[in-house]
C-alpha cells in the first residue's frame, strides 16, 4: 500500500492553536544538539555537578523501603509541611503579620516548575498578561503561554548592577494585567532585587491590584552570607503574594523533583484541586527526602555556596582577562550572563562554542528580549572543571 505523506494526518493541526505557539525553550535547543558530545564541559543548563547528598537519598530509600509507594495528600504529607514551616520559621524570623510559619500556607509540588505552573493557572487565563521582568527563565513565558495568557516583558535595566525600574514595571499595566512574576535573585542574570525594589513592586501590584509570583528560589545562593532579600520582608498577610520554592538548587535534588507553593491558605482546596488535575501529588518518599535536606541540610547548602564562589571567582576572573567578555559579577546564583564583544547572535556563539571550544553554554536569546548577545554559564560544578572551561573559552577567544 502507498503510504505516501500527502495522506498522513496534519497532528498539529488538531491541537489547540494557542499550544503551538508556546516558545519552545532555547536552552533545550543547544542542549540537545550538543548533548553526549565527547568531552564537552556542560555549563548549559541550570544544575551543578554534584549527586544528591547520601543523608538526603537515604531518606528517600527507607522511605520506599517502608512500602510508602501510595498516593499521597493532595497538599502534600503533613510531616514535609511541617519540617517547611519550621525551616521558613528559622530563615525569616517570621510569617507576614508575625508569628510562626504554619504548615497550612505551604503546598508541596513536583518541583518549582509545578509551583509555577499552578500558580499561574491560578490566576492567569486567555485575555490576561502578565508581567516579567526580563531577560528572565523562559519557563515562566512557558507556563503563561500553556495558561493561554500573554507574557509582556519587562527589561531590566544595567546601571552598575541588573536593576528593576519600577516606573517601567508600572508603565506596562494594562487592564488586562492580572499578575507580575518576580524573580530575585534571577535566572540567568543574577539581579537580585534590593529591599526598595520589591517594596516599590509591592506598591503598584497593591495600586494595580495585581498578585505576584515571587520566586525566590535562588534566595540562599548568595555570596555576601545574607540571604536576599524577600517580600516576606515587607508584606502584610492579606498581600496578593504565591511564593514559589524548591529543593532542587539548595541541595542538589533537581532528579527528585520536589518543591513548594506558599499561598494564602483559604486557597488550599484550590490547589489541592490543581494538584490532583495535573499530578494526583508528589511521591512520598521524594517528600521524605525534602524533610531530610529542609532538617539536616545546612552544612550541604554552605559547603555548596563555597564551591560556586570559588567557581564564580575562577570563572569571571579569566574571562575578564580576555578582554573581550563583559558582564556584572553575580552576587548571588550560579549563573554568569554575559557579552561577548564581537557577537551579537548568542545562538550561533553558542553553537560554535559546542563544536569548537567543547564548551555548553546557553544562549541568552533564549531569555527574552535583554539576553541578546549574551551567555548564561552554570558555574555550579568543580572550580577544577571551571579553570578548564575557561581556559577553552579564553582560548577559542584568542584564536
Ligand atoms: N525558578 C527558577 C528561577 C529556576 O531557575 C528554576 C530551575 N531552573 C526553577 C524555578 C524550577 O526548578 P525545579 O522545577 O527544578 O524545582
Amino acid at each position: 500500500m502507498n503510504v505516501a505523506s500527502s495522506t498522513e494526518r496534519n497532528w498539529l493541526a488538531e491541537i489547540r492553536p494557542a499550544m503551538r505557539e508556546v516558545a519552545p525553550s532555547g536552552i533545550v535547543e543547544v542542549f540537545d544538539y550538543g548533548r553526549g558530545r565527547q568531552g564537552l564541559i556542560p555549563l548549559w543548563v541550570g544544575e551543578g555537578d554534584l549527586s544528591t547528598p547520601s543523608f538526603i537519598s537515604e531518606a528517600a530509600k527507607a522511605s520506599l523501603d517502608r512500602g510508602e509507594t501510595f498516593y499521597t495528600a493532595q497538599g502534600g504529607i503533613p510531616d514535609l509541611r511541617e519540617a517547611i514551616a519550621a525551616y521558613m520559621t528559622r530563615g525569616y524570623g517570621a510569617a507576614p503579620g508575625g508569628g510562626a510559619f504554619a504548615p497550612k500556607q505551604f503546598f508541596v509540588t513536583i518541583g518549582g516548575m509545578h509551583a509555577i505552573e499552578i500558580a499561574t493557572r491560578l490566576v492567569t487565563g486567555p485575555g490576561d498578561e502578565a508581567l516579567i521582568p526580563s531577560p528572565a527563565w523562559p519557563n515562566f513565558v512557558g507556563a503563561v503561554e500553556s495558561a493561554g495568557a500573554r507574557a509582556v516583558h519587562v527589561r531590566l535595566d544595567q546601571a552598575g548592577r541588573w536593576s528593576l525600574d519600577p516606573q517601567k514595571l508600572a508603565a506596562a499595566i494594562t487592564p488586562a494585567t492580572r499578575a507580575i512574576f518576580l524573580n530575585s535573585p534571577a535566572n540567568p542574570t543574577g539581579f537580585i532585587a534590593t529591599r526598595e525594589e520589591i517594596s516599590a513592586t509591592l506598591e503598584i501590584a497593591r495600586r494595580h491590584d495585581l498578585w505576584i509570583i515571587a520566586d525566590e528560589i535562588y534566595g540562599r545562593i548568595t555570596y555576601d552570607g545574607q540571604r536576599a532579600p524577600s517580600f516576606h520582608d515587607v508584606m502584610a498577610p492579606d498581600d496578593k503574594i504565591m511564593f514559589v520554592q524548591t529543593l532542587s538548587k539548595n541541595w542538589a535534588m533537581t532528579g527528585f523533583r520536589v518543591g513548594w507553593l506558599e499561598a494564602p491558605p483559604a486557597l488550599g482546596p484550590l490547589i489541592e484541586n490543581l494538584v490532583q488535575f495535573t499530578s494526583s501529588g508528589v511521591p512520598v518518599f521524594t517528600q521524605r527526602a525534602a524533610i531530610a535536606a529542609l532538617n539536616d541540610g545546612e552544612a550541604f547548602l554552605a559547603g555548596q555556596i563555597e564551591r560556586c564562589r570559588r567557581s564564580r571567582d575562577i570563572l569571571c576572573e579569566g574571562l575578564l582577562a580576555t578582554g573581550r567578555v563583559r558582564f556584572f559579577e553575580p552576587e548571588a546564583t550560579f549563573y554568569l550572563f554575559c557579552a561577548v564583544d564581537g557577537f551579537d547572535d548568542a545562538r550561533a556563539l553558542a553553537f560554535r562554542l559546542v563544536d569548537e571550544a567543547g564548551v555548553g553554554v546557553a544562549p541568552g536569546t533564549a531569555f527574552g528580549p535583554g539576553g541578546e548577545g549574551r551567555l548564561r554559564l552554570c558555574f555550579a560544578r568543580d572550580p577544577a572543571e571551571i579553570e578548564e572551561a575557561t581556559r577553552r573559552m579564553a582560548r577559542w577567544l584568542k584564536a
